[in-house]
């Protein structure tokens, strides 16, 4: 089918180019080429043998009026007769008192000819009888549609009369030879008039390139016989007003050459054989499709540039050999159609070359549509099938932008996605698009949505249902909710059905171009949840199995302090100690269940933060001592009191100095500071100890939890002081924070909203 195109379009072009050239709408382009050339030429020296003596200005003021008498006309008879012929461009139909002293004039010559007239109604108008014997010949030139004579016709037949042109009559007559005619013709209509043996003039210049004098001097003697011996003279007018002005090629302006001049260039291209001659419009065609073609072939084999410079370099090289031609040879080649062809096929392969490029573009889109989930809503049809015209209107290549533009950003939304995913641990996966419709959601969200009965529909809806089923405690599990909440944090949810599970839920907003897809990340924490509840379980029997006894060791070893002495003494009371540490972790533990299961009691009233802090300072001094670290209070009098549980909050304070110490090195300085902030008041334990690793800050709160760093440094604790602090403060709705620099620092701050 493409071969075929590629056939079938220079084809049709050729073919409309023939009918465009043989309806002749090239001719005026040639012809204004042709002209060109020979303004591009320029004047040639015309032969000496012949001369012009004109009737100008000069003559009529001398001689009167016009028509000039006859006498005048044999008087320069007299004096020219030694020319080899005198030809006149000057009408002499109607008979005169002279006429038979221009006869007697006449007859002197060698050779007279004078000129037959070619009425507007066809009517040949021939010199009175009185000069009969001489020659005579028609002077009409042919003109263009344009007004410009570029060639004569020197045989007309005329009502079964054969009437030479004036110029084929001086030739005949200077050199007694037989002008070469195509012979008579059968004239179909006698009425009208049939020419044959058209030649081309090869002007030899504008006006005034032949030699011209004017009839009055020579009349004044001011040429001898000797000037005109051997000569062709040309008598005609070239006053203006009077002269039969004619376009030539060489005129520019309206302003023509006398008809004289143009019968002068006519009779010098017969005595030199160097008239135009034409290249027949066949093989003008012929070659003109013939190189076109030739042309076709290699624009598809070459870039759209080098085709340009080919053309270009094509168009430049016809240019020149038609000149050269032109001006060498006297051959005129009219270039236009073939020009003009070979821009058409220029054209035609760019196109057919642009249509395979549509073609190859449109199977593209067509290969990667399958692959997208979303498919472009406009790409229904085949895109290939439509070729150049589906990208040769603006509106075309808007369809294709918008294609481009709707596959580019279903890629990046795959590749998002993909990273996305590939990045988290995954159950399942669920996607909505900026409307909130359901774009994919894997096989396992589709099942465990239906165990559920939760709608996977639309966006809110899904979100309500795994809210049901949300574990954390502290938060609000309306439908709204959930989403904002989860822009934080992930959510754990539990599922009942079909076998128990705990998932974990990270929303995250996923904006590609304009579009922002909401992406449900579901991993399965199971095993992790299992884990974490059975050691709540086994510490919080153990726990509760321990308290009793502990109270009883604790007690005992307390009264054998007092009661022994000496080694014994040592080590009861590291007995007291242990005891004392593990009843602390118990009752640690049993506090953070009791907070977490919502089972403590929060007493509020109203407490001032400075004496507070103050409070837990004393406290924490003797442990300060041994570590010969400097405790800061900055406590500003009269600071504000706010609502909470002081038992809990004095805890929650005492556990951050004491880690605030621990993680220290001798002989630094922490400090405790009451903090006015925008709606909140903080308290916050800064110190310049260890710091924490950024990778460990979002774990410290967990339960048991205890960094590698306290292991190494052999720093005694249990990994629950700060699960406590976190519970403490959030049951009384309050947070804490913390920020750390490995090495440097860390500051942790209680903050309660006020
Ligand atoms: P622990 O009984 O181990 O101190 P915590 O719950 O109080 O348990 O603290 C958990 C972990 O947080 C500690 O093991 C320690 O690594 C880190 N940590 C807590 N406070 C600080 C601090 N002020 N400087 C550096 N690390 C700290």
């Amino acid at each position: 089918m493409a071969a075929m195109k590629k056939i079938i379009v220079p084809a049709v072009c050729l073919a409309i180019l023939f009918l465009i050239e043989y309806l002749g709408f090239f001719a005026g382009i040639n012809d204004y080429l042709y002209d060109l050339a020979f303004r591009i030429r320029g004047a040639q020296t015309p032969p000496a043998r012949i001369a012009i003596v004109a009737v100008d200005e000069k003559t009529m003021a001398a001689l009167g009026r016009w028509p000039l008498a006859r006498k005048h006309y044999a008087a320069l008879l007299e004096k020219v007769n030694a020319a080899d012929v005198v030809g006149f461009d000057i009408v002499m139909a109607e008979p005169s008192p002279d006429d038979a002293l221009l006869a007697a004039a006449m007859a002197k010559c060698r050779e007279v000819v004078l000129p037959v007239v070619i009425e507007e109604d066809m009517s040949a108008v021939y010199p009175v009888r009185a000069f009969a014997p001489s020659r005579t010949g028609h002077v009409h030139i042919e003109r263009s549609i344009d007004g410009v004579a570029r060639e004569v016709w020197h045989t007309l037949y005329f009502r079964e009369r054969v009437l030479p042109s004036f110029a084929s009559v001086i030739y005949e007559a200077a050199n007694a030879a037989a002008f070469a005619r195509s012979g008579p013709q059968a004239i179909s209509r006698p009425a009208s008039i049939y020419q044959s043996d058209m030649m081309r003039i090869n002007y030899y210049g504008g006006p005034g390139t032949f030699t011209r004098v004017s009839l009055l001097d020579v009349l004044n003697g001011r040429y001898g016989p000797d000037f005109f011996r051997g000569r062709i003279v040309l008598v005609g007018i070239s006053a203006m007003g009077l002269v039969d002005s004619v376009m030539t090629p060489f005129s520019e302006t309206r302003m023509g050459t006398a008809g004289v001049e143009v019968q002068a260039n006519i009779v010098a291209n017969l005595l030199a054989g160097d008239e135009m001659k034409s290249v027949p419009a066949a093989v003008r065609t012929i070659t003109g499709a013939a190189l076109a073609l030739l042309l076709y072939a290699l624009f598809f084999r070459t870039t759209e540039g080098q085709g340009a410079l080919i053309l270009l370099a094509y168009l430049g090289v016809v240019a020149a050999i038609v000149y050269a031609a032109f001006s060498l040879r006297h051959w005129w080649y009219g270039p236009a159609g073939t020009y003009v062809a070979a821009v058409v096929l220029f054209a035609a392969a760019y196109v057919l070359k642009l249509h395979d490029a549509a073609v190859s573009l449109g199977a593209t889109y067509d290969a990667i549509r399958p692959q997208l989930r979303n498919k472009p809503s406009q790409a229904e049809r085949s895109l290939a099938e439509k070729g150049i015209a589906g990208i040769f209107t603006p509106r075309g290549i808007q369809a294709q932008a918008a294609l481009l533009d709707a596959i580019t950003h279903e890629l990046i939304f795959e590749k998002e996605l993909a990273d996305r995913i590939l990045l988290s641990d995954v159950f399942g996966v669920a996607v909505f698009d900026g409307q909130g419709r359901l774009v994919m959601a894997s096989g396992d969200v589709r099942q465990i949505c239906e165990a559920q009965a939760i709608s996977l529909e639309d966006r809110d809806r899904f979100a309500a249902g795994l809210a049901s089923l949300v574990m954390e405690k502290e938060m609000d599990k309306g439908n709204g909710a959930f989403l904002s909440w989860l822009d934080r944090k992930a959510a754990t949810v539990f599922l009942e059905r079909p076998d128990k599970r705990f998932l974990k839920v990270d929303v995250s907003l996923l904006p590609v171009g304009q579009e922002g897809y909401s992406l449900f990340i579901l991993s399965d924490v199971t095993k992790l949840k299992e884990v974490e509840i059975l050691k709540g379980q086994i510490v919080s029997i153990v726990s509760h199995e321990m308290k009793t006894p502990m109270t009883n060791i604790l007690g005992f070893s307390e009264l054998l302090v007092g009661e022994l002495d000496g080694e014994m003494n040592r080590y009861a009371a590291i007995i007291k100690d242990e005891s004392e540490r593990l009843t602390r972790f118990v009752n640690t533990f049993l506090d953070i269940n009791r907070i977490e299961e919502g089972r403590q009691r929060i007493a509020k009233t109203d407490v001032d933060l400075g004496g507070l802090v103050r409070e837990a300072a004393a406290k924490v001094q003797p442990l300060a001592l041994s570590r010969d670290i400097r405790v800061v209070v900055a406590a500003p009098a009269g600071t504000r009191t706010v609502s909470l549980d002081r038992d809990l909050t004095l805890q929650c304070i005492l556990n951050l100095t004491e880690n605030a110490v621990k993680y220290s090195p001798h002989g630094t300085e922490i400090s405790i500071a009451v903090v006015e902030r925008p709606n909140a008041a903080s308290i916050d334990v800064v110190d310049h100890g260890y710091g924490i690793r950024s990778a460990e800050l979002g774990r410290i709160f967990e339960k048991f939890y205890r960094s590698d760093a306290a292991a190494e440094e052999n720093i005694k604790g249990s990994g629950l002081g700060l699960t406590f602090v976190k519970e403490a403060c959030e049951a009384q709705g309050g947070r804490v924070e913390v920020q750390s620099t490995f090495g440097k620092g860390s500051t942790f701050s209680i903050v309660f909203p006020v």
